[in-house]
């Protein structure tokens, strides 16, 4: 896949209203932007499938899509349909390609084919004047919807606090869409729960049409009382030689069955993560916003207990193995204060 190339187009056939996630890549083989004009012109822009097994951008595209059909778009509105090929197989990518929401500018890899396409997708929003940035994501984990956004302004907090009073700020992991976009425009990344839920897709439905129907962004402060503000203090990863499993007693980290359920709750010192198989030395590692690794700031063992020093709230816990493998077991955040 390094040759792919960026496809943009500003029309679309038909059998994007209604084609499943695993067969969009019959009409979309690689990454497309797709262009519509609308009553203002200055596009929202508004990606889906950075992560190929996370269907509920799409379908927000396509309800989206039928809705206007035969109606005027109250803002002229870009689409990209990003990792088409990892849709196809349900994966959030695929052997050999990058993580899609890792490689936009400010990336770590500005070499891979990947990137190149996504600094032509933001070359081309910067040049349309692009509005807003809309990055719409799944979890696996029992969260709450929430927005996050990369830079503390009024701007960004009342594009996010449109979505719901949850939300998170974060610096890192470097290459995400929102932060590129973030130099251009208000941007969010948007979690919408579980795929394929419709309460996720009904949600930022709504969202996105509300943004479509926005004259202009508000420079105002948001209402402490309407926001909750966490930021993340750490990524939590099993190191790549430990073994960890939720079932299997023989694995160096078995970690607590009900670990998934701590998302967005405020959790108290010494909470039990798991437990450490007795003959080895496994340990999770935490890695902060500039990558210090902070596992022993974090975490302490005890009795073979891997427990928390002190109170946290977990974020993306998740009990797929895959995820946590390949990007994190969960992240750890704390409450900002906000005052305006
Ligand atoms: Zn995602």
């Amino acid at each position: 896949m390094s040759n792919i190339k960026l496809n943009q187009i500003d029309s679309y056939p038909q059998e994007l209203l209604n084609i499943s996630i695993e067969e969009l890549h019959s009409l979309f083989p690689g990454p497309t932007l797709l262009h519509l004009q609308g009553k203002r012109p200055e596009p929202v822009f508004v990606s889906v499938l950075l992560h190929g097994n996370e269907s509920t951008g799409l379908h927000v595209i396509q309800e989206l899509l039928k809705k206007y059909q035969d109606l005027d778009l109250p803002r002229s509105i870009s689409i990209l349909l990003a990792n088409t090929q990892a849709a196809r197989y349900r994966k959030r990518s695929l052997g050999g390609q990058p993580d899609y929401n890792r490689v936009w500018p400010g990336t770590i890899k500005p070499n891979v084919q990947e990137a190149i396409i996504m600094q032509e997708v933001v070359d081309e929003m910067a040049n349309r004047n692009v509005f807003a940035s809309i990055d719409i994501h799944n979890n696996t984990g029992l969260n709450p919807h929430y927005a996050c956004i990369n830079k503390l302004e009024n701007r960004f907090l009342q594009l996010a606090v449109l979505f719901g009073p949850t939300i998170v700020y974060f610096l890192r992991p470097k290459g995400v869409q929102s932060m590129a976009f973030s130099k251009l425009c208000p941007a969010v990344t948007l979690e919408c729960g579980r795929p394929g839920n419709p309460d996720g897709t009904n949600h930022a439905l709504e969202y996105v049409n509300a943004v479509l129907h926005m004259q202009a962004i508000s420079n105002k402060p948001v209402l402490p009382q309407d926001i909750r503000l966490f930021h993340t203090v750490a990524r939590i990863r099993v190191p790549k030689n430990v073994t960890f499993s939720y079932t299997d007693q023989s694995a160096a980290i078995l970690f607590q069955r009900d670990l998934y359920k701590m998302n967005f709750t405020e959790i108290p010192a010494d909470t039990c993560f798991g437990i450490v198989h007795p003959n080895n030395n496994a340990r999770l590692l935490a890695f902060n916003d500039s990558d210090e690794e902070l596992g022993e700031k974090l975490f302490y063992i005890d009795k073979k207990k891997i427990k928390l020093r002190k109170p946290m709230m977990p974020a993306m816990l998740t009990l797929d193995e895959a995820i946590i493998r390949q990007d994190c077991l969960c992240y750890l955040m704390e409450r900002l204060p906000y005052t305006n």
